[in-house]
């Protein structure tokens, strides 16, 4: 008998438990409509969470409510429902299925309560959305629903939450009674002064960091040419506001992240800042090029330059490309000051105190020279003309073939020149050449065709869907939510 009952016992709580936990989950048609035991039922109670006194409590609420505050008031509490649905589908579709509020009116409101998923949610219908906004009913939800259902008090949470909302529609002090009792929001900069304070903080980091590149930098330019200065300085900050409204739209398109919201604002300022930096590094070394004719006193200034500017690279790490670039390029260029085998005892010529190399270079040398293809040491013995010249390839060596009339390396690259342009109907015809930048000579490579232009066609899809759905409205007036309300969780 015993052995029995201890058998039987586990299996018959495994089975209550298996018929309770599959009762609970509720889909639409399987919670009772309270409507179907009389217009003063408001309340669906289904798992018996509420206790009968709560249910006719809140039915009298209710019933208060559509009287004074004109709103029709469900209340539903199960254990839970379809797992299918997420809280405000269920209730908004719950809402739309029975018709809360009247049909025209749309003053319906729905609080639903699903106990084992420790959710509620407010619906409310399209016409009462001004008078119970979302936000209030968020505040009534956290100051009512949230400490009760903590403690397990479900039916007197949602008492003295429905006493709430019947005080707020029906005294004109309501809301700002509401109001008065529940803690103020954090305006929008209050809640982010933490990220704007380190925004502040990264511009006035960065802006201390330019004075100090500005310093640094060499100074000639400052003076010479400052409207074209000013138009590069324009052109540059076009190009900074252009690639920082390219990277956020890339930002929200591929990681759904906006990077002007506050929190991600000190991190897109310091990259914009990082970049702006890294022009101003890469700037002050094309301004010592511009200035050193002489490859001494270039690497002298380079050098100088480099020591200083290396202790910004944590604040512009993509200038650590460029750097290293020109550290490899100063110790291919420090070779062409050793002096050439077997004139060790020769003396360089110093070109910043003659630049055209005169009379030792001749006009088609000092070409290659401005054009970039080559560099030419000048090395001088004791005698007046002991002079031994040796080439050095320059940056624009590919840029650049040798001609074969002057034999300089002063031959452009392919060039082409519209002869007849081309239309939407008639091809066009263009000459092909290459020229001597020294001696003008020019090569013809013959004629080439242009193609016909094509018009650009845009195609243009549109996509339009309607829904229509039907509520068939039992003894709630037939309203309708579009969607407001609001919910929470404990
Ligand atoms: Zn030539």
């Amino acid at each position: 008998m015993m052995m029995l009952k201890t058998k039987i016992f586990p299996i018959i709580i495994l089975s209550l438990f298996i018929f309770t936990t599959t009762w609970a989950q509720h889909s639409i048609s399987s919670i009772p409509d309270p409507k179907q035991q009389g217009q003063d039922h408001f309340v669906s109670n289904p798992d018996g969470i509420l206790s009968s006194s709560e249910v006719s409590e809140l039915n009298q609420i209710a019933k208060q409510i559509e009287a004074t505050g004109k709103v029709e008031f469900a209340v539903v509490v199960i254990n839970d429902f379809t797992y299918e649905d997420d809280d405000f589908n269920f209730a908004y579709t719950l809402f739309n299925t029975w018709g809360i509020g009247k049909k025209g009116a749309n003053n319906g409101l729905l609080l639903l309560v699903a106990k084992d998923r420790r959710r509620y949610r407010f619906i409310t219908g399209a016409g009462i959305e001004g008078l119970l906004p979302d936000v209030t009913l968020k505040q009534i939800g956290e100051r009512s629903l949230v400490p009760a259902f903590k403690e397990g008090r479900y039916g007197a949470g949602i008492v003295v939450a429905a006493g709430v909302i019947e005080k707020v529609l029906t005294s004109p002090d309501g809301i700002a009674e509401l109001n008065s009792l529940i803690p103020r929001e954090k305006t929008f900069i209050e809640k982010n002064s933490n990220y704007f304070l380190i925004a502040l903080s990264v511009i006035l980091a960065y802006f201390g960091l330019f004075k100090l590149i500005k310093k640094w930098a060499p100074e000639s330019q400052k003076n010479s040419k400052k409207n074209s200065k000013f138009e590069k300085n324009v052109f540059i900050g076009c190009g900074i506001i252009f690639f920082g409204i390219f990277f956020c739209v890339f930002a929200v398109t591929i990681f759904n992240t906006n990077l002007l919201e506050p929190e991600f604002l000190p991190w897109t300022i310091g990259a914009v800042a990082s970049l702006i930096l890294t022009i101003k590094i890469n700037s002050g070394r094309t301004t010592i090029k511009e200035q050193s004719k002489d490859v001494a006193s270039y690497l002298e200034a380079m050098k100088n330059y480099l020591a200083k500017t290396a202790i910004l690279i944590p604040f512009a790490p993509l200038t650590l490309i460029g750097l290293l670039k020109q550290f490899l390029k100063n110790k291919e260029l420090s070779k062409q000051l050793i002096a050439p085998e077997g004139f060790e005892d020769y003396r360089r010529i110093d070109r910043n105190s003659n630049p055209t190399g005169k009379p030792h270079l001749t006009a088609g040398q000092y070409k290659e020279e401005q054009l970039g293809v080559k560099t030419y040491q000048i090395w001088k013995g004791r005698q007046a003309d002991d002079i031994e010249i040796v080439a050095w390839p320059g940056e624009k060596s590919k840029n650049y073939f040798e001609c074969e009339k002057c034999g300089f390396v002063t031959l452009g690259k392919p060039e082409q020149k519209t002869i007849k342009a081309a239309t939407y109907s008639s091809t066009g015809q263009a000459e092909k050449f290459q020229s001597c930048q020294f001696c003008k000579h020019k090569i013809a490579l013959g004629l080439v065709v242009l193609s016909k232009l094509v018009r650009s066609t845009s195609s243009s899809s549109s996509s339009s869907s309607s829904s229509s759905s039907s509520s068939s409205s039992g003894s709630w007036g037939g309203g309708r939510s579009s969607g407001g309300g609001a919910g929470g969780s404990w």
